[in-house]
Parts: structure tokens; sequence; C-alpha cells
């Protein structure tokens, strides 16, 4: 076990202090993270706050935590705008594309798995779905009601912010005062039967040309989005847990309807330390999928975007975002990724020659206290630019010894490459790229071009068949072809 009391602090939103880390339970600890609403393809924004907190979670299995990670997928009670009222916005889609809402979650929750995966992100303990909780869903509602805290009105079940008021503070994650956000609330807009504006809904009544619906014991309907999340991480880490955490656009109101939900179902607060990441923007805007101002990490892995000129390893993207800490805003762009990329590479080959450096019989600096400050970056509420810039001095002093301008010894060196690994792959989760994926490997380029020619010549002799199982074949081994006007390309998947 390598934490040790007291060490770790993270900057908890709802206090808004950097506070000492205590689990609830010594040695475990409950992480919930809100997952993506699976109605569209994941952009480079929503990537960024799943690998923050990917980087926390592989922080704290480090410090030796058993971490239970429950990160939810979104498959129903998302309404467009994140508004009240309005069309789901999976079912939306599949009115859309005439498919099945579930074919939709399906199609969007194997990209976001794969989208991910390219990021090298662990997956979570626990995936569940809101649609495969609608049961505990509705026990938390008739809690919720049993406590005074929510009424029904034509089939719906809405939470009663005002009477949650008088005994709680709604509004205290977003430090938000509950009379500016009655005096900013317009009319009740066709809501009539909330008692307040402010009130949100836990049950909607579906309409007939609603699609997805469940039986309730107020008739049909479908779960508010906020009390889903509320649900699962109950259901999965308890009335209280550990650690929530979200974009920062989640704070108001999603999160701070969960902390209502939850304080309303049982009494005390769900939570001890909220966390928020911050956001990824472009041209220093939020990037947001309603605006069109994304980028996906597909186009950033092709190329295939005017922005870039070019393609990027998935492994340098996040190393990029490793470069700013979790809760600072992030922009994205070409420069700072090239400058990214070419510190990354700095800091793997420092990482090889380490392997094969000399050792003599002394350090010619204090390698401890250097593997020290990796600690005191990380337990500095997971400050991953601090980390990287140590990390930068140890790739530097690995080039000094290597030239002969400095000095390690023997066990220097065996602690600082265990150290380095741990915190470069395992902690960090960055990773090597190989030769190919450099984009050095001449002879593939060669092989390819010959491939791709074989293919050509096929394809002009109507020969489908051997042009479809070279195509299949090459697929298997992970190169995927694209046929445009110009002729065809490939790339690594
Ligand atoms: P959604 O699927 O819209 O619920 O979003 C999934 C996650 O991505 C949430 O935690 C959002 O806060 C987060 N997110 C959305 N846009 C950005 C962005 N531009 N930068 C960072 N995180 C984002
Ligand atoms: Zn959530």
């Amino acid at each position: 076990m390598l934490y040790k009391e007291n060490e770790l602090k993270i900057n908890n939103s709802l206090t808004g202090e950097k506070e000492v880390f205590t689990s609830i339970l010594d040695g475990f600890v409950g992480l919930y993270v809100c997952g993506p609403t699976v109605y569209s393809d994941v952009h480079l924004g929503n990537c960024r706050t799943f690998i923050s907190f990917d980087v926390i979670y592989r922080y704290l299995m480090h410090l030796g935590y058993k971490v239970r990670y429950v990160r939810n997928i979104t498959d129903a009670g998302h309404l467009e705008n994140d508004a009240e009222e309005g069309e789901d916005k999976i079912a939306k889609k599949a009115r859309l594309e005439q498919l099945e809402p579930m074919e939709i979650v399906q199609r969007y929750t194997l990209d976001f798995h794969k989208v991910l995966q390219q990021f090298n992100n662990l997956p979570p303990s626990i995936e569940p779905t809101a649609t495969g909780h609608i049961i505990e869903q509705i026990e938390m509602i008739l809690d919720i009601i049993d406590n005074g805290f929510a009424y029904e009105a034509n089939g719906s079940v809405y939470f009663d912010v005002e009477k949650y008021n008088e005994s709680n503070n709604y509004g205290e994650l977003s430090k938000r005062r509950i009379e500016d956000l009655v005096a900013g609330t317009r009319s009740l807009d066709g809501q009539e039967e909330k008692k307040s504006p402010l009130d949100f809904a836990l049950w909607k009544n579906a309409k007939p040309e609603h699609i997805m619906k469940w039986p309730s014991p107020w008739g049909l309907g479908f779960p508010g989005w906020h009390l889903e999340c509320s649900a699962m991480s109950t259901k999965y880490l308890g009335e209280k847990f550990d650690i929530h955490g979200g974009g920062m656009d989640l704070k108001f109101p999603h999160h701070e309807c969960e902390i209502a939900q939850g304080t309303a179902a049982t009494g005390e607060k769900p939570v001890n330390y909220w966390m928020h990441a911050n956001m990824l923007t472009l041209n220093g805007k939020k990037m947001s999928k309603s605006t069109g101002n994304t980028l996906l990490p597909e186009e950033l892995f092709s190329g295939n975007n005017e922005v870039l000129g070019r393609a990027y390893h998935p492994i340098v993207v996040r190393f990029f975002m490793m470069q700013a800490h979790y809760a600072s805003v992030l922009d994205f762009s070409a420069e700072a990724l090239n400058s990214s990329e070419k510190g990354f590479l700095r800091l793997m080959e420092a990482i090889q020659v380490l392997k094969e450096i000399k050792t003599s019989e002394k350090s010619s600096i204090d390698v401890e206290a250097l593997i020290q400050k990796f600690y005191t970056a990380m337990n500095d509420d997971f400050n991953t630019p601090v980390l990287v810039a140590h990390l930068f001095d140890a790739a530097k002093y690995i080039q000094a010894v290597n030239s002969g301008k400095a000095t390690i010894s023997a066990t220097d060196k065996e602690r600082l490459t265990k150290e380095l690994n741990a915190f470069v792959f395992d902690i960090l989760g960055l990773a090597e790229l190989s030769e190919e994926q450099e984009g050095n490997n001449e002879s593939l380029e060669t092989v390819m071009e010959l491939v791709l020619q074989m293919r050509q010549q096929a394809r002009e002799n109507k020969d489908w068949t051997t042009a479809d199982a070279i195509r299949d074949k090459l697929n298997e081994a992970k190169i995927v072809i694209k046929d445009d006007k110009e002729g065809a390309t490939w790339k690594i998947q």
C-alpha cells in the first residue's frame, strides 16, 4: 500500500477547498463518473473528461486503493437541450434514422468504447445503463415522495425544490442562490403542473408518440436524466460514497439535482468529494456537439480535418491532454499538439536510453528526491502538468548521464526505471508507439503500395472476389482501405 494518510489532496467542488482525501472505508474508493448520452459520436471534448478521470482512477489504484469505478451509459431520459421538456435525444436520432432507439444506443456505445480504448483508457469496473435500472429509479422516487420532497402531477413526478430548500441548500454545489434562480426562470411555459419552475422531473408521463416508456406506479413514462445517476450510484456504491466526477458543464443542474435527490431519499448528502473536469475548447469556445464546434477523434487519428493537416496518434493526443491540469480549460490547436508530440517522443527516447545506460558508483543528483516530486505533483489534486515537467527533468538527466555529463548508480537506475515506467505507462496511461505507428515503417509503405496496386488491377478486371478478399484480409490485420476520387488510401486502425 503506497498511500499514506493525509497525503492526497483533492479540490472538492462542493466546498471549493483543496481537502485531504480520506476514503469512507480504509483502502477502498467508490468513484462514480457520469457517462455519455449515446446518441452521437463522442467528440474530443467528451474524451478529455473521460481521460481525466481515467488518470485519477489509475493513480488511486497505483496508491494501493481498491477502486470501484462506476460510469454509466445514459440510454434514455436525456431530453434535447438538457431541458425538462422535449424529445429524448436518443429517440430523436432513432426517428431521424428510422432505427430502433436501441440500435442507436448500441452503435454509439460501441463507438464510445472503441474511441476510449484507442486512447488507452481502462474500462470502468461497472458500466450500468439507465434502461437497465428502471426499477431502482422507481424505488428511489417512492422514497423521495415518502419523505415529502416530491409530488405527482398528471402521471409525472416532480422534485419539490422549495420544500427541499427549507431544510437544505439547493445550489450549494453550483454556488447559486435559490432567489436568483427563481428570478432568472421565466414563466412555466407549458409546465403548469409544476409547483415551481425550479422543480425538476423525477419521472415524466410519456405522451402517446413517445416510444421509450416503462410502466410505473404513475402510469407509462420514463425517468428523469438526473435521477438515473442517483439510482445507479446508490445501487453500486451505496447511499454515501467517496468521489463523484463529471464535466464542469454538468455541475448545474445535473449534479446539483443529484445531491438534492440523494439527500431527499436518505437524509444524508450522497457524496464526499465532487470533482469537475474542465472543458476542451476549440478556437476559444467550448467544444460542443450542439454548436458544431467539434473535432472527432477519428478526424484526428486520420488527419482528415482542416484544423490539423495530418494525423496524430491517440497516445500523443492523450499526452497533450496531460499537459494541462484536469480542472483548467485546455484549448486545442495543431501547434500545441505538435509540441506535445515532440515532448512525448523525447520522453520515450529517454526511457529507451535508460535501459542501456551505464551506471557509476554514485548518482550526481538526488534521484529519490526527483521521484518524490512525481508523487508530490499527483498528490496535489492530480497535477499532471507538474508531473510532466518533472518527467522532462528526468529525461534531461538521463540524456546527461548518457553523454557523460552526469552519473547514476545501479540502485538509482533500477529505482528510476521502475517509477518512470509506473508514472508514464501505468498512471498517465501512455504507451510506446511502434515504428509503423510513428509512420517510419518504409517497408510497410512499399508493401501496401504493391497490395493496393494488385487490388486496383483486380477491380479493373472486374475480379471482385480477389478485390474483396484483399480488403477483408487487410481488415483482419487492422488495416483499413478508403476509396475516394484520387484512389485508395490505407491506415492502421
Ligand atoms: P454528454 O454525453 O453530453 O452527457 O457528455 C459526456 C461528458 O463529456 C460529460 O461529462 C460532459 O461534461 C463532457 N463534455 C462535454 N463537452 C466537453 C468539452 N468540450 N470538454 C470537456 N468535457 C466535455
Ligand atoms: Zn450523471
